[in-house]
């Protein structure tokens, strides 16, 4: 996360105020899998994001392009219940981020974030919710799946010093499902990796998807990834981060990264970024 720095009280009080009378208005209802409407977030005088809208249905894989500064990694922090001070609706499920939506979303962050001196089995485990005991045979098992969904049998007494950074963005994977969230987050996943690496974690995570059946967002600033992975690419731009424009990618799946429907996906991206 890119956030640094600190809030006014006043910004604050005035958008606990208005955060809190949307909620009360709107109990959990039929919304997708994650829903933001009207999404505005201040930091004192800046305005980071504005009047923000996004819906990813159950299934879904969307991905989150923009530049720089426009809001990318503060409408992750309010999705993970991490920036509770907002205006607008914020939920995972039909349930308010604030009121417990967020503990149904798993995060992988750029850097894998490993501990070092742990195994790749005791990294994963984790990601476990709270109240499973990591030496439980059972929660050792589904540790051991998760390891396998990624492709790192074999490896779970290895630390991540032992690990290539693409084997480490694996663990990473694996620790952020093992929550079973409903949805995944993803914050830039692949950006640290080589290109052949990243195609590769990029297949890797399709098909983690497609087993799984997960609901996915992905931040990233590479459109070319953002066409190959998702279904749609919201494309935020400006300060105050705004949705620019909304691009159906149409390419059949599994997909050819030279798919003719994929570049004019890309087209259509870079041209709404002014690229
Ligand atoms: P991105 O992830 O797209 O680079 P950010 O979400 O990090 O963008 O930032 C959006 C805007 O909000 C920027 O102008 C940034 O300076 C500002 N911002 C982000 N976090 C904070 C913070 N904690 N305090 C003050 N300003 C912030």
């Amino acid at each position: 996360m890119s956030s640094t720095g600190e809030e006014t009280a006043e910004a604050n009080a005035a958008a606990d105020d208005s955060a809190k009378s949307t909620r009360d208005s709107e109990a959990p209802t039929d919304d997708p899998a994650l829903a933001v409407r009207g999404l505005t977030k201040r930091y004192g005088d800046t305005v980071a994001l504005d009047e923000v809208d996004l819906a990813v249905d159950d299934g879904e894989f969307v991905a989150v392009v923009g530049p720089s500064g426009c809001g990318k990694s503060t409408l992750l922090r309010v999705l993970t219940g991490l920036e509770v001070r907002f205006e607008g609706r914020a939920a995972v499920d039909g349930v308010d981020v604030r009121d417990g939506g967020s503990d149904a979303v798993g995060m992988v962050f750029q850097e894998p974030r490993l501990l070092a001196w742990a195994d790749v089995r005791e990294n994963v485990a984790v990601g476990l919710p709270s109240d499973v005991d990591r030496d439980d045979p059972a929660a050792r098992e589904r540790v051991d799946d998760l390891i396998e969904t990624v492709g790192l049998d074999g490896f779970a007494e290895s630390r991540p010093g032992e690990l290539s950074g693409g084997m480490a963005q694996r663990v990473s994977l694996a620790r952020g499902l093992a929550y079973e969230p409903e949805v995944l987050l993803l914050d830039e996943p692949f950006s640290a990796l080589d290109q052949l690496t990243k195609y590769e974690q990029q297949d890797n995570l399709l098909d983690v998807w497609r087993e799984r059946g997960a609901t996915v967002a992905l931040v990233t600033h590479d459109v070319e990834e953002a066409a190959y992975l998702a279904d749609r690419v919201v494309v935020l731009g400006g300060q105050p981060g705004t949705v620019e424009t909304v691009v159906d990618v149409e390419a059949d799946r599994p997909r050819d990264r030279t798919d003719e429907a994929l570049l004019a996906a890309r087209r259509e991206i870079t041209d709404a970024l002014g690229l």
